[in-house]
């Protein structure tokens, strides 16, 4: 048998090597099933499978090119090159590149983002005359997503008397009107925006037999990643692809299902069995990633679930350190805690910052994170967000470059026309927008023929109207010989956007040159890279659909060696050595919107089990006592799902807040605090009852200094948040959270290298005094 089989367990190996048929693998977190999926592609190529028959699906397309890089090093890298592979979206937007027009699309469509079509709701929210505070115009968004995701077409919409009562009852009674209006324009602007990828492949496999019969016989085997969070248009998809020959393998874990809210539907994974006939079902049960104590504990917690398949997840690794939890009294705090354990574990046993990452429930979140980071020169990266291509300039330079692919491409076009100024009024473009709409053609269109069209223009703006046509025109003429970064280039300067942001002379205006320089340094590196590509020439086009379809999660150019922070939607399927989940608090997680009913809040749950298999070695968990939201100082509670976790799996962590508002201590111990600055909170009784955590707020506000005893101010400049330095003494008795109490025995080396022998009841250990978390009793 081929030798890299050897590196599968026995569970493992037998859907491996399975490659005719329907089958699923569920199994819980960690326990390989994305291995599982690698290696049974190698496995059906180095059985003589064409990789061109076969398509594998993954949740971000980073995932896509490692499993391929892996592939590579199993198969070769020419043969892994003609894979199918990536994202839905990213897969089906290149199919349907390729069948445009049989939709009345150009090959060339633009993709819209999500800021694009805002914009565009906007704009019809507004010409409609409609209250925007009751057309909300993200509500709109995405209910018009929902429609398009359950493949509700604007004619099954009309047609459907529940779905417009529905609509009315919200008090948006013109609902299907504006779904209409924002479908009719994105089709004049040659526009898909992302759920359209998903559901013009549905219409083009339901309208055209023989194209779905193309795909069939060209897609023999398929692969799906993360089955559990296919919503319902991806589903029917991979069920007519795989149709003919039912060669379709699934891994998932319905546990890890977290994207209902944007219509994943878990009973795509529950009913698998219903849609095929003959399906083999594995289940892998042993976790490679975790401790036992991050296993156990996650199992713990996810049990409390009623909706669920049974599935046992154990692990043969080390015990590992308990999950620890901390109590904070302000967001700020946690934020300082987050950021100095890192310090501290970095430095104890010399760790890359990439071995950390942080999760949250809420992008809002980051901000108190990231000061404390920063403040300790802590190397971090947010993913999610706001990406870089959606910076303001970033948005204006791809919006030329857009219009130069697809000239009919409203949104761009309405971001650039005037943009550097060049006199063209919002009346000219209201009058342009209204013509356009009356002659049913692109706003490029009537200005181009602006002599023939009735729109009420002096003929100065004619000018200009004309000039900006030429001027698309010219870098057209240019995109046939040019690189994407020759181009680029060119239209920067051209365009007069480098000027006008040059001129700015702001901090603002300096951060957004070096933003385009960025940009277009990335446009060199991605010409260098296409040129290993077959096919590939580095072309405009080939750039914009690389930009459109990139995750955050993509677009990993750094050098790597940072923290990462992202929420958990986003760490789907990654790991990490240290994670720490922060905000663990009722009302932020589970959050306030998501508790009316059992399927929501179990859903937060399992959003938790999510977070928390993240972790191959040391777990986290974090909450504060009260935090900033919405600009107001909010009293919160420790997270339900704290208290769900069996105790023996997690250490609670004596909180150096509750050390820290000892008056005696000065704010350098602490580095970066000023003790008077620390607010307290209210007397409150603390919901967490839990052996050592049962513990009041009275006990933050009544420090007994006596109980306290601060034995010096440190002065080691490490800025860690330790008590103690060289002034400690032999004979003092102090109390560590994991060893008990003890007595100091021996004392040797000074300032931060200070070492203390301690006799605890569990025996004698040497601790640096610098990270060591001990006080004096
Ligand atoms: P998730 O549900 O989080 O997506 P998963 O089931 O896809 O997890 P993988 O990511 O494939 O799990 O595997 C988890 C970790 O365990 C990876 O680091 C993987 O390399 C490792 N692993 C899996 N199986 C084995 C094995 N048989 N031997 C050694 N390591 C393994
Ligand atoms: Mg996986």
């Amino acid at each position: 048998m081929e030798k890299y089989l050897s590196q599968l367990n026995e569970a493992q190996l037998a859907p491996t090597i399975q490659i005719e048929g329907p089958m699923i693998v569920i199994a819980g977190a960690g326990s390989g099933k994305t291995r599982v999926l690698t290696f049974r592609i190698a496995y059906m190529m180095s059985k003589g499978i064409d990789p061109f028959n076969i398509l594998a699906l993954t949740f971000t397309n980073k995932a896509a090119r490692e499993m391929k890089e892996r592939i590579a090093s199993i198969v070769g890298q020419s043969e892994a090159k003609n894979l199918w592979m990536g994202t839905f979206h990213s897969v089906f937007a290149k199919i349907l590149r390729i069948e445009a027009d049989r939709l009345g699309y150009p090959s060339n469509f633009t993709i819209y983002d999500t800021q694009d079509s805002d914009r565009l709701i906007r704009d019809i929210i507004k010409e409609m005359n409609l209250d925007k505070d009751i057309y909300k115009y993200k509500q709109v968004r995405s209910r018009i997503s929902s429609y398009k995701n359950s493949l509700i077409t604007v004619r099954a919409y009309f047609q459907n008397p529940e779905l417009i009562e529905a609509d009315t009852m919200a008090r948006r009674p013109k609902m299907g009107d504006i779904y209409k209006e924002y479908v009719e324009r994105c089709f004049k602007a040659g526009a898909m925006d992302f759920d359209d990828l998903l559901l013009k492949t549905n219409e083009l496999l339901t309208r055209f037999p023989e194209v779905l019969a193309k795909y069939q016989n060209r897609f023999k085997y398929i692969l799906v990643d993360e089955y559990q969070d296919t919503n319902h248009s991806q589903y029917l998809i991979v069920r007519a692809l795989s149709d003919k020959f039912q060669n379709i393998c699934v891994v998932g874990d319905d546990a890890q299902s977290i994207y209902a809210f944007r219509g994943a539907n878990i009973n795509n994974i529950l009913n698998f069995q219903k849609d095929y006939h003959d399906v083999k079902v594995f289940r892998l049960e042993q976790n490679y990633r975790s401790t036992k104590n991050i296993v156990n504990a996650a199992n713990s917690v996810i049990d409390k679930n009623q909706t669920k398949l049974d599935k046992v997840v154990w692990t043969a690794n080390d015990d590992g350190g308990k999950i620890i939890v901390h109590r904070s009294l302000t967001d700020a705090d946690e934020g300082r805690y987050v950021a100095s354990t890192i310090f501290d574990n970095k430095m104890n046993h010399q760790l890359p910052n990439s071995d950390f990452a942080i999760l949250y429930r809420t992008n809002a979140q980051s901000r108190s994170i990231e000061d404390a980071l920063r403040k300790r020169d802590i190397p971090y990266r947010i993913y999610g967000g706001l990406s870089f291509y959606q910076r303001k300039e970033i948005k204006d330079v791809l919006s030329y470059l857009r219009l130069i692919i697809n000239p009919k491409d409203e949104e761009a076009l309405k971001r650039v026309i005037n943009f550097p100024p060049r006199g063209i009024g919002q009346t000219t473009v209201d009058r342009l927008m209204v013509a356009a709409n009356g002659y049913k053609r692109s706003i490029f269109e009537v200005m181009k023929n602006i002599d023939k069209t009735d729109v009420k223009v002096n003929s100065g703006t004619k000018r200009k109207l004309l000039d900006f046509v030429t001027l698309i025109e010219s870098f057209q003429v240019m995109n046939q010989t040019a690189d994407v970064f020759e181009l680029a280039e060119y239209v920067t300067k051209t365009s007069g956007l480098i000027r006008e942001f040059n001129k700015d002379g702001t901090p603002e205006g300096v951060t957004r040159m070096e933003n385009i320089e960025e940009l277009l340094n990335g446009m060199k590196d991605f010409v260098e890279g296409q040129k290993e590509i077959v096919d590939a020439t580095g072309s405009l086009a080939e750039f914009l659909e690389d930009v459109a379809l990139s995750t955050d999660m993509d677009n990993d150019k750094d050098d790597g060696n940072k923290v990462a922070l992202m929420t958990i939607h986003l760490a789907k399927g990654l790991e990490f050595p240290y994670v720490y989940i922060v905000g663990l608090e009722e009302d932020l997680f589970p959050s306030a919107m998501s508790m009316n009913t059992r399927s929501e809040l179990e859903e937060e749950r399992r959003l938790f089990y999510v977070a928390l298999t993240r972790a191959e070695k040391q777990a986290y968990l974090t909450y504060a006592l009260s935090r900033y939201r919405w600009g107001k100082l909010v009293d919160s509670e420790p997270s339900r799902f704290i208290e769900e976790i069996d105790e023996e799996y997690l250490e609670i962590e004596t909180p150096i807040e509750e050390r820290r508002i000892n008056p005696m201590l000065s704010a350098d111990i602490f580095g970066d605090v000023e003790p008077n600055k620390v607010r307290f909170k209210p007397a409150k009784q603390v919901k967490l009852q839990k052996g050592t955590t049962k513990k009041t707020a009275e006990k933050y506000q009544a420090p007994t200094p006596k109980n306290l005893k601060p034995v010096a101010s440190s002065s080691s400049g490490t800025g860690s948040p330790n008590l103690f330095d060289n002034k400690i003494a032999v004979g003092n008795k102090v109390k560590h959270n994991r060893f008990g109490t003890g007595e100091i025995i021996k004392i040797e080396g000074t300032g931060p290298d200070t070492k203390a022998e301690i006799k605890f009841q569990v025996g004698v250990k040497k601790l640096l005094l610098r990270f060591a978390k001990l006080e004096v009793i």
